[in-house]
């Protein structure tokens, strides 16, 4: 970017008040003093941009809104700030208006797999249900950029109640993920009032919160939230790190009072050019998440959302860096490399070839150092033909009177032996409609 950096020394005197206001802490205020617009920025960094600079910051602002809570400012490294991966995050840039052949809109057609307003049901068991339209910080590179800023809202009682009213009639839901828009927006009585109705429904197990709040707003995290929630267990969290640097003493707190409320806390970080494409900078990432007992379980590929281009790696990034830490590291601070498909098909997990080679009775493999290994197949295996009758089944699958039929789908039903499909046809496939002629 082409600015100049002019050490501006009453702004940024007056940045450093704020930072020692006993306010500070309180994120009711931080909210209320989150950056909203290029010249606050300017002149609580003290970071000038130039007019021309400027005015296409202000366009881009105008289509995708700016927003930084004064704390996670208060991370950029105001020298450096065109490396830094805070400022990357969170302040707008010229390459967001590049509108390339790949983008879309809504690439991962959570819309279109909407059954009623609120609700994405792509996966046969659980859902994710969107309470919240508002977030602390507009993350650059949201892949929901499409929706940032359109109306901060949070739905009401009667629109959540359409999302509550689907998830009691779909009794194959057992796991209900709160996303957004950032959950943590709610206050703590209306997300304790949508935890207790999830809670009434029967066959909800588990409850997931996908929240950023840690990261750019670990004041949220009061003890207050964490004893409402302790009440709804099992509640499982997954936050949003995407760089060491983002884990600070303030966010290491929040962490810590989530994990002692038995909160299972994970990591989603999504990869990111010039932010985390690096596998030391990821290895460290992770060392530092499960350090604070977070376990690292997604890693995702930059989504093809309008105006992210310039975030995205090749796929071989991802494959370098996952590389480097299979083996090399803990395996529970390994995450699980995804490319989300386009056009709804899911997360897809993708991985270096560890299988070589395969006969009959051997399988070679290759580990992490490149040693090439053999693994001899049992001589003896008396294949088990199943033919999904698990009632007069010799293994103990303990049905508890459950006995619903259980129906395979996908590559499963392929490798079943009671489903008598051998292939799965695409739709259109010429051969196949020769045959119907
Ligand atoms: C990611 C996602 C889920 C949850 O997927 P998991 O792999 O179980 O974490 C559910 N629904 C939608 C639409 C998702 O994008």
């Amino acid at each position: 970017m082409d600015t100049t950096v002019i050490a501006d020394q009453k702004s940024k005197d007056e940045f450093e008040n704020y930072k020692k206001q006993s306010k500070w802490k309180d994120y009711h205020w931080q909210l209320k003093h989150s950056i909203k617009d290029i010249n606050t920025f300017e002149k609580l960094t003290g970071i000038k941009f130039k007019n021309r600079e400027k005015d296409l910051l202000e366009k881009v602002t105008a289509k995708f809104p700016l927003s930084i809570t004064p704390y996670y400012l208060s991370l950029i490294d105001v020298e450096n700030y065109q490396y830094d991966p805070i400022f990357l995050q969170s302040f707008p840039r010229g390459e967001e208006m590049t509108k390339t052949s790949c983008d879309m809109a809504d690439p991962l057609d959570e819309d279109k797999d909407s059954p009623v307003p609120n609700i994405t049901h792509r996966y046969p068991d659980r859902v994710l249900f969107l309470v919240s339209n508002t977030c602390s910080m507009y993350c650059r590179h949201c892949t929901r950029k499409r929706r940032v800023g359109d109306v901060d809202s949070i739905p009401t009682r009667e629109e959540i109640k359409v999302g509550l009213e689907y998830i009691k009639n779909n009794s194959q839901i057992r796991d209900v993920l709160l996303s957004g828009g950032d959950p943590l927006m709610l206050s703590d009585d209306y997300l304790d009032w949508i935890l207790s109705e999830l809670k009434k429904i029967p066959h909800v197990e588990v409850i997931r919160i996908g929240t950023r709040v840690p990261a750019v707003l670990p004041f949220r995290i009061t003890r207050e939230l964490v004893d409402m929630l302790k009440k709804h267990h099992p509640i499982w969290l997954n936050t949003h790190f995407n760089h060491p640097r983002e884990i600070t003493k303030d966010s290491r707190e929040a962490l810590r009072k989530l994990a002692d409320a038995g909160i299972p806390l994970g990591n989603q970080s999504v990869l990111l050019a010039r932010v985390n494409d690096c596998p030391r900078i990821m290895k460290r990432l992770v060392h530092k998440l499960v350090q604070n007992r977070v376990r690292p379980y997604y890693l995702y590929q930059c989504d093809l959302s309008e105006g992210l281009s310039h975030f995205r790696t090749p796929v071989g990034k991802g494959m370098e860096i996952i590389e480097s830490l299979i083996g090399h590291t803990s395996g529970f601070a390994v995450p699980h490399y995804v490319i989300d498909a386009p056009g709804g098909g899911g997360k897809i997990p993708i991985m270096p070839n560890y299988v070589i080679s395969w006969s009959t009775h051997k399988v070679i493999l290759r580990n992490y150092e490149g040693v090439i290994t053999t693994y001899r197949e049992p001589d003896h295996y008396k294949t088990i033909f199943c033919d999904n009758d698990c009632e007069s089944c010799n293994l103990q699958l303990n049905l508890n009177g459950d006995s619903d039929e259980y129906k395979a789908i996908g590559i499963e039903k392929l490798l079943s032996d009671y489903d008598k499909t051998i292939s799965l046809v695409p739709d259109e496939n010429d051969r196949m409609e020769r045959r119907e002629e």
